[in-house]
């Protein structure tokens, strides 16, 4: 292949099996176990796990579970089971950074030994003041010329629980007046009485992460460590612990930027107030863009991937339109499922000139562009429902639906024609009646003449009634995303809940999960947590119609 066709990682790892830096790939996705995954997650995951494949490397999953404060257990089980549904398989490769604390400890203890690291009474403060700026170098603690002996048993005493959190830290001895801060001598271990979801109350010292990560990787034979853009500063510090380590064959860091959507919201902060507030029903409400939501919504782990693919892989910051995204789950789904007809807003249409008991199976494709679904039979008879939109009393120019006197085609049936309909008396037309002509069967290969308009209908006898969802963005980027007291600006039609829609009755074996089309409605996914045979619940995915080009 082309250089020009490989993406910058690509290049970079091309170049690392050229020179013979490393002869094979290992890669690895390193969450902190503190929040649900969401479609940013999901772009790294298959990042990750995708050059393991094209490379025939390894792919390690591993929980980035060394700080006790944030990390919860329930988070891993979450994680874990989206990965998966990804399509990513870690195979027999997971692992827990925190099972590692006993080699971090050596490793700090060997730094010790090398005079390339110190204990250091210095307070948080001082710390920070001592650091300096940009534009001024950094000042030397006054403990940084500790002896190796004093350090060794200062830091085990650390270890050992002599001091209160904050009393002491470990600081790599670096260059106080490095052009970069992250290089002015770092903390790298620090004391906190706290207990750990892994190793309970065995640790009451824990390593920072500048620390622990290269570590991490490097135990497990890592080459490329990927992450995002905001540890680009932090590279060096990766740099020098894996040298200073002695590492033979030590990871390297690849950079790249951070995924963004419009018109989501992905803050924890604000998705935990929205949860409370009672706005979503929770972590995975379709209108989200957790891995669980774009799941529950009805997204393919196909249309997740396609999505990441077409982002592509940069340096540079930028954010990806939403419509992308629909656009992905409309081309995963258009040739491979069924096309139903659902009416989601019912009007009655009675046949006058149709037998009254009699019914017509009707043999209907599944979906024109995909054969392989073969065809149904949808039953046909004298009561149906369309659709409220599909009728005017009084119609505007280029109307070509049903209107008094109008004929159009109900789709796979017949030619019908409104002769008459009534209303109630707030002026809501309750029923239309029509009468069909049976020479126009669809299929039959009439030709006598044309109508302009197709609409979609349901046997009303036959229809199975159910529940449909449908969204609208929770927030709109160009309305602004923030109100100016820093609340989220919500779209207050972000979900329509239609209690009333009625669905042709071939759906007795739906499960949740299974999507579909309803023709010229969209895309529908049987909800996962609501659906039920007797309550049966649809989300709508996507509306067939965008806005969005290629
Ligand atoms: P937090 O520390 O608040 O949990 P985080 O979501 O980045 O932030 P991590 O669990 O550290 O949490 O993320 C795991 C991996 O996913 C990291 O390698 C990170 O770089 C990557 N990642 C996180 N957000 C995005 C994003 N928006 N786009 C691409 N990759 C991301
Ligand atoms: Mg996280
Ligand atoms: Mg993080």
């Amino acid at each position: 292949e082309k250089a020009e066709s490989r993406n910058f990682i690509e290049q970079i790892i091309d170049k690392d099996l050229e020179t013979g830096r490393f002869d094979h790939v290992q890669t690895r996705f390193p969450p902190e176990p503190n929040g649900y995954l969401h479609i940013g997650h999901a772009k790294s995951i298959l990042l990750n796990y995708g050059l393991a494949k094209e490379y025939n490397g390894k792919f390690n999953m591993r929980f980035d579970d060394t700080n006790p404060t944030k990390e919860k257990e329930e988070f891993v089980e979450s994680i874990l089971k989206d990965i998966k549904w990804l399509g990513a398989d870690w195979e027999d490769r997971l692992f827990f950074a925190s099972n590692y604390f006993e080699q971090m400890y050596e490793a700090a203890v060997k730094l010790i030994k090398k005079g390339k690291a110190y204990v250091c009474d210095l307070s948080s403060d001082e710390i920070r003041e001592y650091r300096g700026t940009l534009k001024e170098p950094g000042k030397n603690s006054p403990y940084r010329d500790r002896s190796v002996e004093e350090n060794l048993e200062l830091f085990e005493n650390m270890k050992n629980g002599v001091y209160k959190d904050g009393e002491k830290v470990l600081r790599a001895k670096i260059d106080m007046a490095s052009p970069n801060i992250n290089m002015r001598d770092p903390i790298i271990y620090r004391v906190a009485h706290m207990t750990h979801h892994n190793t309970g109350d065995k640790w009451c010292i824990y390593p920072m992460y500048d620390f622990a990560h290269p570590i991490e990787d490097a135990i497990e034979g890592v080459t490329h460590s990927i992450c995002t853009l905001e540890f680009e500063d932090h590279r060096p510090l990766y740099d020098w612990v894996v040298n200073e380590l002695e590492y033979p064959n030590p990871p390297r860091q690849i950079e790249f930027a951070k995924l963004y959507l419009t018109n989501v919201v992905t803050g924890k902060r604000y998705i935990k107030k929205l949860v409370e507030d009672g706005i979503v029903d929770g972590w995975d409400d379709p209108r989200l863009v957790s891995i669980a939501a774009l799941r529950r919504r009805g997204f393919t782990p196909e249309s997740i991937k396609m999505f990441v693919e077409l982002c592509g892989i940069s340096k540079s910051q930028s954010s990806v339109d939403y419509a992308m995204l629909e656009y992905c789950i409309r081309e995963d789904l258009k040739a491979k499922k069924p096309r139903i007809m659902a009416v989601l807003d019912p009007v009655k249409v009675i046949i006058d000139n149709y037998p009254e008991g009699q019914v017509e199976w009707l043999d209907v494709d599944n979906n024109v562009e995909c054969p392989e679904l073969g065809s149904r039979k949808v039953p046909f008879s004298r009561e149906l429902y369309i659709e409220r939109e599909d009728f005017m009393e009084e119609p505007p120019k280029k109307y070509f639906r049903l209107f008094p006197g109008n004929e159009v085609r109900l789709m796979n049936a017949y030619f019908v024609k409104c002769v008459d309909y009534k209303k109630d008396e707030n002026g809501n037309i309750t029923e239309i009646h029509c009468t069909y002509d049976p020479e126009t069967k669809s299929g039959s290969g009439f030709t006598g003449r044309k109508v302009k308009g197709t609409i979609h209908w349901v046997s009303a006898p036959h229809a199975v009634k159910a529940e449909v969802r449908l969204y609208e963005n929770i927030v709109d980027e160009e309305k602004g995303k923030l109100n100016e007291d820093g609340t989220l600006n919500l779209n207050p039609n972000s979900l329509t809940v239609l209690k009333e829609c009625y669905i042709e009755p071939n759906i007795s074996d739906v499960k949740p999960e299974d999507k579909f089309q309803f023709v010229r409605q969209g895309y529908f996914c049987a909800d996962i947590k609501d659906y039920t045979k007797e309550h049966p619940v649809f989300n709508r995915i996507v509306s067939l119609k965008s806005s969005f080009k290629l």
